[in-house]
């Protein structure tokens, strides 16, 4: 368990940026690696999180549309 801050550099801007875990909602992760969304500035990262709470791949998302699946 670890509940220090993570870094990475932003793949967008280059510059670095520290986050948490949110290991209170990571709990609840019955799947990993699971993504986590972090906002920056005006666009977002999202890093994939494995079981140890480690960093296992980051993606870019520019924008960020919440989608509402139809039932
Ligand atoms: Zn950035």
């Amino acid at each position: 368990m670890t509940d220090g801050l993570k870094w990475l550099q932003c793949p967008i801007c280059k510059e670095t940026v520290y986050w948490k875990v949110p290991e209170k909602v990571l709990k609840n992760v019955k799947r990993f690696p699971t993504p986590v969304i972090i906002k920056h500035e005006d666009h977002y990262v999202v890093c994939y999180v494995d079981s140890h709470y480690q960093v296992a791949d980051t993606e870019i998302a520019s924008a960020f549309i919440e989608a509402k699946a139809k039932e």
